[in-house]
Formats: structure tokens, C-alpha cells, sequence
């Protein structure tokens, strides 16, 4: 294919037909245009925010190893892999005791911690600067026409012009995270929710990790965890009421309650600094499913949230991504649809089961502080088996980094029991 470098900051003219109009520029959105652009297919991502905003939203930072690899297959982990840390155990604190759980002994596989707005960075600069591939930021009202036809069309507010541009295209890819217009397409009788009924104060703070592992702190007064960002930067996390104020938790309050939770023998100190985020997450998880609709193919967010417990979200944004972009470059260079007609059936998949961790994790991380003394025993008890026994520590690291649960390695379900 031919590689045309592009000037850093500019949009692209925009033609009024693309094969593939992406909607969202996160990584789902990113990835999907790189594998298309690699295979010379045109596609138009359309994101309303700035370039430099979505470069700088923090969000998430771990990637399991199978996802790297997917990156890296496709040209996309270059600067990941030269820069990434790698993490192979973490570290569960209860009762003021650390337990280590050595997971990369069990599975061979690692976390990568590398954040959201550097993978970000990597895969918009790839797509536009390098791969030459169509974006337009700060596009408003962006409404999506026909999808239930072979001829679809994606329409939006140009942010120059402030006139309404209307683009066709063979395929719609929805990748406009949880809060995007394309989830809203398929009736919402498709979605299944769950409502973990928790809050977490997700705290981004300026100081350095206190831990060379993710620290996960199972306390009476709330679940917290510490989790490295980079060398100067770490993210915590405090169980708190659902939709609890942030303004709630001023500095103090926030580092008292984290030198608390995170208490154990030996444990170094926390290395405190200033918050330079505070925001409320209302935990929950959702699936849409079938992930398509007509000519409209959901992937990541836009498709299933899986609230941050299990650390999920953004690989199997990244898995959606690889399926989808693979499937759409067999039907738009070759003709072939077997895999955009299972993919909805290959990610549900994968989703199910980090979903179904999820819930099993979030038991173990908030019984203690559920106010349920029966609950608390029992999650306990789920803690303790699986720092003792050999098989449910391999069952849980498996999960933990998605090993056998990556993209082609889960057994075929009945169609009906996968959830297509
Ligand atoms: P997004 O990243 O949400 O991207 C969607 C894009 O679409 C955005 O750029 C948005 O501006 C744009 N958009 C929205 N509406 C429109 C519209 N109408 N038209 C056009 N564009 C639109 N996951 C992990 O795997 N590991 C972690 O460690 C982890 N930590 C997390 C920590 C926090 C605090 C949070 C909130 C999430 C975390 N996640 C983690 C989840 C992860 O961030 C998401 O799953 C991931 O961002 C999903 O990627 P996406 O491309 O599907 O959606």
C-alpha cells in the first residue's frame, strides 16, 4: 500500500463516499483504521473531539500480552513495545498481610503498562501521518441514516462550516465508546446491564508508584488499588457510594483513606502527591447483542462496557478491532463475509467471559466491605482458594491476563448459548 505522510494536525478532505465510515476515534475506532488502511481500503473516522484531546484523555493503562501481540502483528506496538514495562505479578492486602500472586509463572503471558493516551497518540499518528487514512475532528451531531440498507450513510455538522456533511459508505463501524450515538441504533431491548451498585473514586495522582505490582486492597471501609501509570504518575482507586461528589474527597481525606486501605506489614509507604484527576465512576456493565445491525458493526465500548474491576475494557476494544478490521478486509478486497457474518458471535465470546470475571472479581474485592458478615466470609473464602490451591490460581490467571481467551482460542459455544 502506499504510505503518504500527512502533515501532524491536519483533517482530511473529505469525499462524500468511503467503503468504511468509522465512528469514534478511540482505540477500537484507531486500530479498526489502521488494519483497513493497511490493506488499501479507504475509511473515513469521524471523532468529536480534538486531536489533542483524545491524545491526552487518561484512561485506562494495562494490556494483556495476547492484545500486544495482536498490535504488534499489524505494525501498531513499535513504540509500546520499546517503552512499555512489563508486570507479572500482583499483590492482594488484607487483614494488614501481602500476598503476592505470581500470574506470569502460571501462564507465561505479561501485562504491558503502557496508557491509554500514549497508545492513543501511537495509533492516530500511524493512521493519518503515516497510513495516510481519512479523520474528522470536532465533528458535531453525528447522526447515522439506512443502516438496515445496503446503502448506509453517515451524516455530521462540519466544525468549520457549521454545515451538515453527509458521507455514504458500505459499513458503518460504531466505535464511539459508551457514551456515542451508534449504541442507540439497535433497540434497547439488545442490551443486557448490570449495576454493581459501587462506586469508585478513580484518582489519577502526581507521584511515583509505591508498588512494583498492581496492589489490590481488601478493607471493611472499601476496596482500593494502586496501579503504575509511568515513572511519575500512578492511579488509585477508592471504593465509594454510586454517584458519590467527588468534592467529597478532598487531598486529605483521599490519602488518609488510601494509607488505610492499603495498610500491610512491610509495605512501603505510599509516595503521595497532587490528584490531578477525581472522578466518580458508577460501576457497571453492559452488552449489546447482537454487536450488529444491518450494516452497522458495534466494537468496544460502543458495543459492551466492562466496568474497570478486571481492567478489560480496552482489550477487548482492541480484540473487536482486530475481528472486525480483518473481517472487513476479506468482504471489501476479496468478497468474502464468513467472518463479518460470526463476528458479533467471536467477540460476544470473549466478552462474556471478562464479563462473567468481572463479577466474580468484583465479589472478591468488595465483600469485606459489603456489611454482610456471611458475604465477607464467603469472598474471603473465594480469596484464600485461590492463593492456595494450584487450580484455582491457574483458573484465575488465566483469566486475570486472558490466556485460551484470546481471539480463536475459545471453544466454539452452541450458537444460541454464546449469545449471538
Ligand atoms: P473510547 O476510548 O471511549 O473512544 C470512543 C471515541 O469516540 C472517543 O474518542 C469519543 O470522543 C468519540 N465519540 C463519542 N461520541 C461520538 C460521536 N457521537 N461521534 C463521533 N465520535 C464520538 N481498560 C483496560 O483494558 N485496562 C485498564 O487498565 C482500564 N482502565 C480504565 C480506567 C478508567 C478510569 C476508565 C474510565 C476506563 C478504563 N478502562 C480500562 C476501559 C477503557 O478505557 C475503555 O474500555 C476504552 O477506552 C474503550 O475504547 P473504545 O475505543 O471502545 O472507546
Amino acid at each position: 500500500m502506499t504510505r503518504t505522510p500527512r502533515p501532524a494536525d491536519a483533517d482530511s478532505p473529505c469525499p462524500a463516499r468511503f467503503p468504511v465510515v468509522v465512528v469514534g476515534a478511540g482505540p477500537a475506532g484507531l486500530t479498526l483504521g489502521n488494519i483497513l488502511r493497511a490493506a488499501s481500503v479507504d475509511c473515513l473516522v469521524l471523532e468529536t473531539g480534538t486531536r489533542k484531546f483524545i491524545e491526552q484523555r487518561p484512561r485506562a493503562g494495562f494490556i494483556e500480552e495476547w492484545a500486544v501481540r495482536g498490535l504488534e502483528r499489524r505494525g501498531l506496538a513499535g513504540r509500546l513495545l520499546e517503552h512499555a514495562p512489563t508486570h507479572t505479578e500482583c499483590e492482594f492486602r488484607v487483614g494488614g498481610a501481602r500476598q503476592r500472586f505470581r500470574y506470569t509463572e502460571l501462564t507465561g503471558m505479561r501485562h504491558f503498562v503502557y496508557p491509554q493516551p500514549l497508545l492513543v497518540t501511537d495509533l492516530v499518528r500511524e493512521y493519518a501521518d503515516v497510513r495516510g487514512g481519512a479523520v474528522r475532528f470536532g465533528v458535531r451531531d453525528v447522526t447515522l441514516h439506512d443502516t438496515d440498507t445496503d446503502h448506509p450513510s453517515v451524516s455530521y455538522v462540519c466544525p468549520e462550516s457549521g454545515e451538515r456533511q453527509v458521507v455514504h459508505c458500505d459499513v458503518v463501524a460504531g466505535c464511539d465508546g459508551a457514551r456515542g450515538v451508534t449504541r442507540t441504533v439497535p433497540p434497547p431491548g439488545r442490551t443486557a446491564r448490570h449495576d454493581y451498585g459501587i462506586g469508585w473514586l478513580a484518582l489519577l495522582a502526581e507521584a511515583p508508584p509505591s508498588s512494583d505490582s498492581v496492589v489490590f486492597g481488601i478493607n471493611e471501609r472499601g476496596f482500593a488499588a494502586h496501579m503504575a501509570r509511568s515513572p511519575q504518575v500512578t492511579r488509585y482507586y477508592l471504593e465509594c457510594p454510586p454517584g458519590d461528589d467527588p468534592e467529597n474527597w478532598p487531598h486529605d481525606r483521599v490519602w488518609s483513606e488510601l494509607r488505610h486501605r492499603l495498610a500491610a506489614t512491610g509495605a512501603p509507604p505510599l509516595t503521595e502527591g497532587r490528584l490531578l484527576e477525581r472522578r466518580v465512576l458508577d460501576m457497571h456493565n453492559y452488552v449489546v447483542q447482537p454487536m450488529t445491525s444491518g450494516r452497522l458493526f458495534l466494537a468496544g465500548d460502543a458495543a459492551h462496557l466492562t466496568a474497570p474491576i478486571a481492567a478489560k475494557g480496552m482489550n477487548l476494544a482492541l480484540h473487536d478491532a482486530f475481528l472486525l478490521g480483518d473481517a472487513l478486509v476479506a468482504w471489501l478486497t476479496g468478497g468474502d463475509d464468513h467472518g463479518l457474518r460470526g463476528y458479533s458471535e467471536a467477540s460476544l465470546r470473549l466478552v462474556w467471559q471478562y464479563q462473567e470475571f468481572s463479577l466474580w472479581l468484583s465479589d472478591v474485592f468488595h465483600g469485606a466491605s459489603s456489611g454482610d458478615p456471611f458475604r465477607a466470609g464467603t469472598t474471603l473464602a473465594r480469596l484464600r482458594r485461590l492463593l492456595d490451591s494450584p487450580t484455582a490460581a491457574a483458573a484465575f490467571a488465566e483469566l486475570y491476563i486472558g490466556k485460551h481467551t484470546a481471539h480463536g482460542h475459545l471453544t466454539p459455544f452452541s450458537r444460541a448459548g454464546a449469545g449471538r
